[in-house]
């Protein structure tokens, strides 16, 4: 059996860093079983849906690393909703309702507060011909509920083991709304049948209605496939996805916080799995480690912190043939690979290279805050041409000369060098900055006195 998989976001927003779980999950899923990934978009609703936000669902999945296999929007697919629909009027397992949003939250009222779950009460199985005439009339249109059967509804979920509900306790989902447009439920078990969809994966705030779906599959004809209930990301804290973090979409940590994809990916890839997350450049060995079992229940934490550290990791390690189009498109044409070597080490995000580049181009002000040091070492830099031994030729000559070492000896020099305290390896940068500014710089004090 060739395993099936389905991501299925509502193009109603940006994604957003919970739904690439899924979406990537469901692709290494995918991957470790040579299996087919079909991206759908559910836009049954056509107010809310967006072609921007579809469009920026697809190249945030590109960009992510998850290019699916298959792509199906639902709003093409009305046909074959229609004969689902026709076959579940046929069998009585649709409903007609005529209640209003209001009267439906009264009752919802009425139920909890005497104590009672506010599951539908099915009050439209009684009404009478000649009572939804009278409805009718009055200019109300019908929605229509899936009847469930009043019975054990069960499976064996591949993260949360044995799931049990009963078909009693839960509400007829409705299936189709007054304008006649098929809902979600219905339109995504069509789907599922049609594509041969042999994993369900999605996030744990669907485990109810996959109970109604599991029926569903049934009443079509067809076998329910396997499901997958991922539990939903925290904050740091713990708390539900706070609305900076919630609202942190891909796009804005690729174009606002220069996330590169394989921090996000060995991040999301890993997060609430038993394995440990660590940096990775390449996208296999979260393939090859991938396993449903592996799964814990509980609710992990997204921290973004975390994020960034892996991003660092990531670019610590990067070639310079896998940036070298990107810092061009940053305007820094002649950075070559020696400048890439020399800096990446001290690099949290890909444009903090900038300023790297500033040091090394100038111009910089100094700091010198011991002149006469400065001025010893600045006669005992070595001749040209320089080398990658340059650097500690020279500290040894004016160690020799100064009595200093350590932290004494170097960082007066950086800082007269950049102007910072902390930086690139100065036996690196030295080369970077080169013979002319170097002097420039350890003798900028004597030029502003
Ligand atoms: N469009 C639904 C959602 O984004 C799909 C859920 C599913 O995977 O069935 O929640």
């Amino acid at each position: 059996m060739t395993v099936k998989v389905r991501f299925a976001p509502s193009p109603t927003g940006y994604l957003h860093v919970g739904n690439a779980r899924t979406a990537l999950v469901t692709w290494l899923f995918a991957r470790s079983k040579d299996g087919h990934f079909l991206l759908r978009i559910d836009d049954t609703d056509q107010e809310r849906s967006k072609p921007e936000f579809e469009e920026d669902i697809e190249s945030a999945l590109i960009w992510l690393g998850a290019q699916w296999d298959e792509k199906a929007n639902q709003k093409d697919r009305t046909a074959r909703y229609e004969e689902g629909i026709e076959k579940l009027k046929t069998d009585g397992r649709l409903y007609a309702c005529y209640e209003t949003p209001e009267e439906l939250s009264l009752k919802r009222k009425t139920q909890l507060s005497s104590g009672k779950p506010p599951i539908y009460d099915r009050s439209a199985l009684e009404l009478t011909d000649a009572q939804k005439k009278t409805y009718e009339g009055e200019g109300r249109k019908p929605h229509w509920r899936f009847k469930l059967e009043h019975e054990p509804i069960e499976w064996n979920d591949h993260i949360r083991g044995p799931v049990k509900f009963n078909g009693g306790d839960l509400s007829d989902p409705v299936v189709i709304r007054e304008n006649g447009n098929p809902l979600y439920h219905l339109c995504s078990v069509i789907d599922d049948i049609d594509y041969d969809i042999t994993h369900v994966i999605r996030g744990e705030d669907h485990v109810s209605n996959t109970a109604a779906h599991v029926q569903m599959f049934v009443a079509l004809g067809a076998t329910p496939p396997e499901f997958v209930h991922m539990s939903l990301i925290s904050d740091a804290e713990g708390g539900k996805l706070s609305k900076r973090l919630g609202s942190m979409s891909l796009r804005d940590l690729r174009d606002e916080e220069e996330i590169e994809p394989m921090a996000l990916a060995s991040l999301l890839g890993r997060l609430g799995t038993s394995d440990p997350i660590e940096a990775h450049r390449d996208i296999q060995p979260l393939i090859d480690s991938f396993d449903f079992s592996k799964f814990s229940r509980g609710t992990p934490k997204f921290d973004p912190d975390e994020l960034l550290r892996l991003n660092a990791k990531i670019l610590h390690e990067t070639p310079f043939e896998d940036v070298n189009v990107r810092l061009a498109q940053m305007g820094l044409e002649n950075l070559d690979e020696e400048f890439w070597n020399a800096v990446r080490a001290n690099l949290e995000k890909l444009t903090d290279i900038k300023d790297w580049w500033n040091v090394a181009k100038g111009p910089v002000e100094p700091v010198i805050s011991d002149p006469d040091f400065i001025k010893e070492a600045a006669a005992l830099l070595p001749e040209t041409p320089w080398s990658p031994d340059t650097w500690s030729e020279w500290t040894a000559a004016v160690k020799d000369k100064t009595g200093r070492k350590g932290k004494e000896l170097f960082m007066p020099l950086r800082q007269a060098l950049t102007g910072m305290e902390h930086g690139p390896e100065l036996a690196n940068l030295l080369l970077l900055i080169g013979p002319d500014k170097t002097r420039e710089r350890l003798q900028s004090h004597k030029e502003a006195a």
